[in-house]
Order: structure tokens, then sequence, then C-alpha cells
């Protein structure tokens, strides 16, 4: 017998309760939404709870601070609340928190701990508490389902609503009303998850890890009244998100037909219980849980100098190619292979070069496969130069194809420039449609000349007639685009073969010139890694793989933009390869010969830089 008095709480069983009346009530739990931000800086709870009489009760409880509210964490756990007032709400009686409100949450499974959860460390609990929580564990193990919402990831299927016991790896904050935590729980998902991008996000976790967990981690996006507790989260903390929703996205690609994803929404409100609790760590209900990361953390705590093989990578950028029927080959064993094969593979661009994007544009010979480099501004500068010095032959103005404009520029030894303006159908056209032969003008001119006029050539007095200056010079200018021709492959022919035909297309233009023009590509090499090995690829491409035409970029800020972010993406800067994007490529090999060596060389080809859509 114990001297001390203790207070002998009764409680009343859901059946019996009045209007106005105080009660202390236990009941299994039915329904819950976690503690949330109601309006105004209170925490609510809404709990419904029944017991043994197939009463059920709603409580509707608030408090100042979170910690103040009963500790649930599924459906099928135990209560007890003392000093909770009966109410009338809609004709239905309803339970809320008065004055001196208390609760206690116990697991519900039968053989558990009594264990409380109590933000209070000062409560009571005497045999015949036990024996009431021992009672409706009994009655609720055949009388409530078990609750089939708590799952796993490896469980997970899309187009539901789960409950999820995770720890949290990562957060950011997307927008005012969107959030990401990046979660595991040990299991893998049977589709990958999506992911969503960290560009411009203040991520706060450890990425590299992330990174090495690969696809067991997936991301969910919580939203509206959830963003203000996924704030206060602490990274490595655990969690259970409720009436978490998955849906399968899928995301077109040429290369997989269509890839699924799996997307993980915890939709703004609360109904259906949706919510976010902190789990402590000595909770019973993580005991599954630490198992599965236990396991797990042996797995990967290898370190993993190059990339990590997991079955479900995700491919965050494609790149779309022909040839589907090739099968993907790791690059370990194209290495051991004898040249010329063709090849698709998928694998990381580890580096590429040059680092310097404008110097990868060269000009290249479709004829003799000769490269060069495109001139310098200042050595074409020169070129024309040389050219202006020569004197104008004035019998070659004003002929029945072109008329002529000749000036004398002021204080540079009286240059003399000839414009001569082509006519079409003895009829000058319009500037912009108009084709200008130039005669003694410096770079400066023709590039002024070359925005307004359609077409502007630059030629040089001949004995006979108008000619086109060596090829160090470009043959045509449009725009913003110089057109070069191929010294050794070009056989020079006269400009008024060129006249008449009013075909101002480079290709024609270089034709009846007798010019092979010379292509404008992108020359880069890309090491390419898929963890099997390294190889090193060239892409010799003019306007296949970026999409952007290797003859503009040089002179167009935006597509210099465009060509570093893409490769931003595909070889992002200042983080591990295991990030990277996987790249699926077609390469072939080819055999070269340098002095009395033979080596394999591998180019890139048909290959397509896409963005994905995601
Ligand atoms: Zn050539």
């Amino acid at each position: 017998m114990s001297l001390v008095p203790v207070t002998r709480y009764t409680y009343t069983p859901l059946n019996l309760l009045k209007e106005g009346a105080i009660v202390n009530v236990y009941g299994v739990v039915k329904f819950f939404k976690p503690p949330y931000l109601s309006r105004g800086t209170d925490y609510c709870s809404v709990v419904t709870i029944v017991d043994q009489t197939n009463v059920k009760l709603t409580c509707m409880l608030f408090s100042g601070n979170y910690e103040g509210l009963p500790i649930i964490y599924k459906v099928g756990d135990i209560v007890r609340f003392h000093r909770l007032k009966i109410q009338v709400y809609k004709n239905e009686l309803q339970g809320i928190n008065s004055s001196g409100f208390a609760s206690l949450t116990f697991e519900g499974t039968l053989g558990t701990p009594f264990t409380a959860r109590c933000s209070s460390k000062l409560f009571s609990f005497s045999a015949q508490d036990q024996e009431m929580v021992e009672d409706l564990r009994v009655w609720a193990s055949t009388h409530i389902p078990a609750s089939s919402a708590v799952v796993q990831l490896c469980d997970v299927q899309p187009l539901q609503f789960y409950d999820l016991t995770c720890q949290l790896l990562g957060k950011a904050e997307v927008d005012g009303t969107t959030f990401l935590l990046k979660v595991w729980d040990g299991t893998r998902t049977t589709f990958p998850s999506w992911r969503v991008s960290l560009q411009d996000l203040n991520f706060e976790g450890d990425l590299s890890h992330i990174l090495r967990l690969q696809s067991l981690v997936v991301d969910v996006m919580v939203y509206d009244n959830h963003v203000q507790v996924a704030k206060s989260l602490k990274i490595g903390s655990f969690l259970r998100i409720f009436s978490l929703h998955t849906k399968l996205q899928s995301v077109n690609s040429a290369l997989t037909n269509s890839l699924l994803r799996l997307e993980f929404h915890l939709h703004g409100g609360t109904s259906y219980g949706r919510g976010i609790r902190v789990l402590p760590e000595t909770s019973p209900c993580l005991d599954q849980l630490k198992k599965e990361l236990e396991c797990v953390d042996v797995d990967v705590s290898q370190p993993s100098s190059g990339i990590c093989q997991a079955e479900n990578e995700d491919i965050s950028l494609s790149i779309l190619t022909d040839h589907q029927y090739l099968m993907k080959t790791p690059i370990c064993a194209i290495l051991k292979q004898k040249a010329p094969q063709q090849y698709r593979i998928r694998a990381k661009l580890r580096s590429y070069m040059p680092r310097r994007l404008f110097q990868s544009v060269k000009l290249l010979c479709p004829k003799c496969h000769s490269l060069q480099e495109v001139p310098y501004e200042d050595s074409l500068d020169k070129v024309l130069q040389d050219a202006s010095s020569k004197t104008l032959n004035t019998k070659l103005q004003d002929t029945s194809l072109y008329d002529s404009k000749v000036w004398s520029t002021k204080g540079q030894g009286g240059r003399q420039v000839a414009i001569h303006f082509v006519k079409s159908d003895d009829i000058l056209p319009l500037s912009s449609e108009c084709l200008i032969l130039i005669e003694g003008g410096r770079l400066c001119e023709v590039s002024k000349l070359s925005s307004k006029f359609h077409s502007v050539i630059p030629v040089k007095s001949g004995p006979e007639n108008l000619e086109l200056l060596d090829l160090s010079a470009p043959f045509l200018i449009q725009g913003n685009v110089y057109h070069y021709g191929c010294k050794q492959c070009s056989n020079l022919k006269p400009i008024p073969n060129l006249l008449n035909k009013e075909l101002w297309n480079p290709s024609a233009v270089a034709e009846v010139l007798g010019i092979v023009p010379l292509q404008y590509v992108f020359v880069m090499s890309f090491t390419l890694d898929d963890g099997t090995g390294v190889l090193d690829a060239y892409l010799k491409d003019s306007e296949n793989f970026f999409k952007i035409p290797a003859s503009e970029v040089l002179t167009d800020d935006d597509l210099q933009r465009s060509l570093e972010t893409i490769m931003n993406m595909l070889c992002p800067p200042g983080v591990k390869i295991d990030t990277y994007p996987w790249l699926e490529c077609l390469i072939k090999s080819y055999n070269v010969t340098i002095g009395t060596e033979q080596r394999i060389c591998y180019q890139i080809f048909d290959t397509t830089v896409a963005e994905d859509t995601v």
C-alpha cells in the first residue's frame, strides 16, 4: 500500500459522454492529422478515437507548442486524454482540450512494451492504465484494421497514398510554397525517382553522401502549409510523412521510348491526415528502418572514385541517337576490340577539351578533310588591307551586270573603295536582297556593309575580270557568317561566272566560283567514363550535336551562352562525377597511322544533345 495519495482517474467510455462534461478517456486512433500550424501561431491536431463501445469521438486539439499535442505515429496507436472537454459541433459530440489537458500515446500492437509517449516527464501510469491499454489492444486487434498505409519505398506503387518512414538527407526551399526533401529508407523504388533540379537552390545536406546513395534517395516535394514544418526539419532526423502521394510521370525519350519516373508529393492542406512528423531516434517505429539503413551502409561505404553502378540510375540528360538497333557496349569491351566498329555507349563526360569553347570551332574541308583555324579578325583585316592596296581597274566598273560606285578615303593615302551593286534583270534590287562586290574595302567596312546587304563578296581587279581574293579571305559574307573555301581543293573561276545566276546561297555561289567551301565544325575531345573504362572520343560536328550552328557561334553571344550551358550540364563544374548526367551516344572507331604507329581513335557520330523535359 502506498502512503502517497494517488489520484485515481475515472475514464468515461465513449458512449457515455455528455455535452459540457470534462472527462478522461482512452481510445484507439482511427484517424489523425499530425500537428500543423493553424491560423495564428497555435498548432492544431485532429484525432478521431474509438473504443470498445464502437463509438467514435473526434477531438480538435490546440496548443501553443508542437510538443503539447498527442504524439501519434499511426492509426492504431492508443491514446489517453485527461481533461478533455466535450461539446457539440454540427450536431455531434466533439472533444477539445480544456485547461490542464494532457495526453499519453502507446503503441497499439499486442505484445509491445507499455512505453508512453508524452512531452511531459511527469505523468501517472498505474496498473489500471496498463490494463486499459492491454484491453484496447486486444479489442483493436480484431476491430481496427492494421494500418496498411505504412510502407517501405520498395513497396511503393504509383497513384497511391502512403505513410513513409524515412530519414531526411537533404532539403531545399524551391519557392515560398514548395519545399524539396531528399529522403531514404534503405530500400529502392521499383521505378526511378524523379529528380528535382537543384540549380539555383540553396541546398542543405551532404550532397556527396546523397550522390553515393544514388537511387536509394527519393525526392519529395511538400507544399503550402507543410513548407513551414519542412523548413524546421533537421538533416539526419527521422520522419514519418503522412499521406504521401505517388505519381508516375512518363518522360518521353527516343532512347528508351518512354522513361517512367516516380514522383512524390505531399500536397497542401491537412485532409487525409497529410503532414510530417519527426520520430524520436529511440522510437520503436524506427527499428525496421534502422536495420535497412545499416545494411545499405555496408554496401555503399566503399569509397567510389569512379561511378557507382546502380540498377535504377536515371538519365537526367539524354542524347538522342539514330541506330537504335545497336546494343550498348561497356567501354572496357570497346577498348579491347579492333577498328573500325560502331558502338552505342552510356557514359558520363568526365572532361573535355578545349575548355574555352570558342576555340572548339574550326573549319573543315569536306573533300580533303583538312582542318584549319577560323581566321582571327586581325589576320583577316591584314588580308583585306593587302588587297586594298591594289589599283582599281576602271574598265571593270559599271558593266551591264552591276552598277559601280567609287570612293576615295581621306587621309589613308587616298585609298579607293569600289562597290559594285549586282543587278537583277537589269534592275538594282533592294539592299536587303542585293549582292555587292567590294574592292579595296577594309574589314570594318566589309562587316558594316554585310549587315545592310544580303551578301558581300570581296574582290579585286584582274586583267580581264573582277576576281576573288585568295582564299585566306572569305569568298562570301552573309550577315555575321564568313564563308571560306579550301585552298587545296578549290579551282577559282572569275566573278562573271556568278552573275546572272541570282542564287546567293553559299553552296551555289561556291560551286559557280569553283570553290570547295569549308564547313564550320565543333572539334572537341570528350573523355567518356562509364565506370568500366575511360575512352577519349572526338566530336566533329557542324550543328547536329549541340543544335547550335558552329558557323554562327563565334559571332553570337547568345549562342555562346547556350553552348556553355549545355557543356555545364554535361560536365557540371565543381561537383563529383557521380552527379553528372548519363549520356547515350554513338561512337565509331577508326585506325590512324601516326608515323609508324598504328592507333585506334574514336569519334562521336549521329548523336544529339537533348535537354530533358523535367
Ligand atoms: Zn580541301
